[in-house]
This record gives structure tokens, sequence and C-alpha cells, in this order.
């Protein structure tokens, strides 16, 4: 109950802050299919976390935080969510466009506020969603490209020297975009990589998305669906479920099966086909750049 009262004072602080947006987020890490690999890491800094003097006391480096990139659709977001669920703490989100302001020094003076309002709030989970965006241009000249520089400087030396427990994570789908130096370990604790889920972890996504709708049966062969779904998205599998669900019910409202659910995959094009070209290209990247994979 505490706890509560606590999270509503933070909210308070935060929506004056204006660039801060605090969400209430009710996703577990149960909720995601797969990336096996990334969720004994997330639980890992969450015991570090919740026992935070001792681990201080202990030697222990504070957490700062983790950069998830890779394809759409396949629960980076989900993740950040489902983190602070984890920390059992509040999530904010750093808009990084409402940062940009008009004036010479404004889009910085907005930073350091939103920073310290994060610091202010702490513990708590930072989400700065799609950075490249942010730092797209930087040292190509021109103006945009100066402002995105200093503001990215400023963020690069609050992450190497925050001393409070604001644990980052920063999402993105390109990193052809984003500056070597962001991706240098050490700003970071983990970089990981999400990539279109495979085979086993199809099934649990198809699992997870049926179940959260009380839709799992008997008749439902999860082997099947996931066999034929290769490059599909982990959203493309839940708007494959959703459609699903919302045919038997005008269908006369019978329980779902495999059929059913594999027409509908027949009739959908995943992501990963549709966005062939540039997916391949991300994929060589993250391998060239041997970015730890989440699965
Ligand atoms: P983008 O880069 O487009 O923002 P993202 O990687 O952040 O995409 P999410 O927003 O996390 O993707 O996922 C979109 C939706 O797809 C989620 O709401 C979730 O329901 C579903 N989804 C994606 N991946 C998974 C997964 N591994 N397990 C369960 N559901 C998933």
């Amino acid at each position: 109950d505490d706890l509560d009262l606590v999270h509503a004072e933070k909210q308070q602080i935060i929506k004056k802050s204006g660039t801060l947006e605090m969400l209430s987020v009710r996703e577990k890490l149960e909720d995601i299919g797969g990336l096996e690999k990334l969720k004994p890491w997330l639980k890992q800094k969450a015991a570090v976390m919740a026992d935070w003097p001792a681990a201080r006391a202990f030697g222990v480096e504070p957490p700062k935080g983790v950069m998830i990139v890779g394809m759409p659709g396949c629960g980076k977001s989900m993740t950040a969510k489902a983190t602070a669920t984890l920390f059992n703490l509040p999530l904010l989100k750093l808009d990084m466009g409402s940062l940009m302001g008009k004036y010479v020094g404004e889009s910085e003076g907005n930073m350091r506020r939103a920073l310290q309002v994060a610091e202010a709030v702490s513990p708590c989970v930072l989400w700065v969603d799609e950075v490249e965006k942010a730092f797209v241009g930087i040292g190509s000249g021109g103006n945009g490209s100066e402002v995105a520089t200093r503001l990215f400087g400023y963020f690069l030396t609050w992450m190497q020297e925050k001393t409070k427990q604001v644990f980052v994570i920063a999402t993105a789908n390109d990193i052809s975009a984003l500056p070597p130096e962001l991706l240098r370990k050490g700003r970071f604790d983990e970089i990981f990589y999400v990539d279109f889920p495979k085979e086993a972890e199809r099934m649990e996504i198809f699992r997870v998305h049926l179940e959260r709708r009380k839709k799992m049966n008997a008749r439902i062969q999860l082997d099947r669906l996931a066999k034929a779904t290769n490059h599909y998205s982990g959203a493309d599998i839940e708007s494959i479920v959703k459609e699903a669900i919302e045919q038997a019910f005008l269908d006369d409202r019978v329980p779902l099966d495999t059929e059913r659910l594999l027409n509908i995959v027949k009739a959908t094009h995943p992501l990963g086909e549709v966005m062939k070209d540039k997916v391949q290209d991300y994929k060589k990247r993250f391998e060239s750049m041997k970015i730890k994979e989440a699965s």
C-alpha cells in the first residue's frame, strides 16, 4: 500500500516536468514469449536493484541499463514495460522529440531537467524509446545536427556518471543511425539484439496470446502454427490470434482450432517479408557488430 502511495506522489512530480511520461504497466516477463537470454539477465539486475545498499556495500557496480535493438514488433517495448514490473519501480518514458526547443540552449535545458526529474524520482526505470530518432544526423553538420550532437554528449556523460538508481532502457530499430559511441561497452551494461522469434518462441507467443484471451484449447496445435509462421513477428502473431477470435465469435461463437488460425496465417503477410530488404540489412549489421542475441 505504501508503495502505491509513493508511486502516486512520483507521478505528480513527473506530470509537472512536461518531457517525461509516467506509464502504468501491467506487463510481466511471463507475458513475453521467448527472449530466454534477456529474461534471466534482467532478473539478475532486478535482484541487485532490490537489494542495492547491500550490493553496493559488497562492491557490486550500479546497474546502468540496457539497450535493446532489433526488429519491429518483436517485443522491445513490451520488455521495457515488463522490466518496470519486475523491478517494482515506476516507468518513465522520455520523449526525445519533446525535448527539442526553438531557442539556443533550450533543448539541452530540457534534457537536463528531464534527467534531473528522473534522478529525483529514482529508483526508477527510464525508457528512452527510438533513441535513433533523437540522435540521427550527428556529426553531419548543420544546425539540427549541432543540437543533436550536444544533446547526445550530455546524455552520454550523464549515463557515464550517474550515481542515482535510474535504470535506463533504450530501444531502437535501426542502429545504423546510431553513433557508435552509444554502442560502446561501458555505456550500457549490455546491448541485446531481438530477432524475429524462432519456432519454439513462436509456439510460446501463440500460447501467451491465446491464454491471455482465455481461448487456448485442445484443438489448437501450437507446433503446427509455429512451423507455418517463419518470419512473423510477435505483433503479427498477436494480430492473427485477435482476428481468429473475432471470426470465431461471428461464426456462432465456436471454439478456436488450428485450421482457422492457419487460414489467417496464410492470408497474412508477415513483417519479415514485407520489409525483407531492410530486415536483412539490419540483421547483417547486428551480426557484424557482434551484439548479443536476446534469445
Ligand atoms: P517497435 O520497434 O515497432 O516499437 P517493439 O519491438 O517495441 O516494436 P512491441 O511493441 O513490444 O514491439 O510489440 C508489439 C506487440 O506485439 C506487443 O503488444 C505484444 O502483444 C506483441 N509481441 C511482440 N513480441 C512478443 C513476444 N515475444 N511475446 C508476446 N507478445 C509479443
